[in-house]
């Protein structure tokens, strides 16, 4: 009887402490009150009571110029000196779609603005990258991986000249030209690759902007956002870009940590996670509702994803092959 008194009594204090965390995720940042004392404003010589000159906008606690003011300067204009950089990233984290929400309402104030943002996360994501980058080829042994590599190719090449020599000079042509437009092919795929590696954050705005047209068509009529703009659905992407930028960079780290190999991306299994709980905060419809929209979105933007890339790569290869 006692033991099954107390289980309840848990259970009970765990479903209030979970109330109380719901209703921190949905409270907007509070704004401190208004300066009741009277400033004259430096520039135009206002009088006036504030943070801010109701008459020209400049901020009231202007002080002389000093190292320490300097430098402050250069760090708000990044979020770091009035901590806005690390709000926005920390609220994308503990409370992602009220967030995002609250900015689209017009708590701007608090937050940093999405592009600057993704800036800075796209950054610290790239030097991250990288540093894994080079740790993980000390690691691995990958001279003796290009020497194998090498001999299995002059195989390959002595395998071709046998099998060339057997060849009328018409079959050869043709076979030359397959070659060819492979090479151009493996070449673009390269090259994609490569921008891809340093601008992986940049390549992934691409996605979430394919994957953001065909959610909007989804959620444009949410019951929490009813005649949503495809503007502000668009921001909306950009804070969930600069979240999984922070989690994979978080990702990263951990990796480092355990000494495995990193490869700087998000299983999709968390990306769709990360998805349905930002779209549920932000959009408010149920539950398998917003599982439901999630998973189409997903189907619909892999299968554009997948026919534009091929569409593009084909045109490229069918025009190089020619010219
Ligand atoms: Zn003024």
């Amino acid at each position: 009887m006692n033991i099954r008194q107390s289980f309840k009594n848990l259970c009970q204090r765990l479903r209030q402490r979970y109330q109380r965390f719901k209703q921190a995720q949905r409270t907007p940042v509070p704004c401190a009150p208004r300066q009741q004392a009277e400033v004259v404003c430096k520039n135009c010589g206002e009088t006036f009571s504030g943070s801010y000159c109701p008459r020209c906008g400049q901020i009231a606690s202007v002080a002389r110029l000093s190292l320490v003011n300097m430098s402050r300067t250069f760090l708000n204009t990044w979020g770091a000196g009035d901590s806005s950089l690390f709000r926005t990233i920390s609220h994308l984290l503990w409370r992602p779609g009220y967030m995002i929400g609250d900015y689209l309402d017009g708590h701007r104030r608090p937050y940093l603005q999405p592009f600057k943002t993704l800036f800075v996360v796209s950054a610290i994501f790239t030097l991250t990258y990288t540093f894994s980058d080079s740790i993980g080829r000390l690691r691995t042994d990958e001279p003796e991986k290009e020497i194998n590599l090498s001999v299995a190719r002059t195989g390959q090449s002595e395998a071709t000249a046998a099998s060339e020599a057997n060849m009328s000079a018409e079959e050869l042509k043709s076979e030359k030209a397959i070659e060819e437009s492979i090479d151009s092919f493996e070449n673009l795929f390269q090259a994609y690759v490569a921008w891809e590696k340093e601008n992986r954050v940049w390549g992934e705005l691409i996605q979430f902007v394919i994957f953001g047209i065909v959610a909007y068509y989804l959620l444009r009529r949410a019951p929490r956002r009813p005649g949503l703009y495809m503007a502000e659905h668009f921001v909306a992407q950009v804070f969930m870009c600069i979240q999984m930028g922070v989690i994979v960079t978080l990702y990263m780290w951990l990796q480092l940590l355990m000494g495995k190999m990193v490869d700087g991306k998000l299983p999709v299994t968390l990306s769709f996670l990360l998805f349905y709980v930002n779209y549920r905060q932000l959009y408010g419809y149920g539950r398998l509702k917003t599982l439901f929209h999630v998973a189409i979105s997903f189907v619909i933007f892999i299968a554009i994803f997948t026919s534009i890339s091929l569409i593009v790569l084909v045109a490229l290869t069918v025009k190089n092959s020619i010219g």
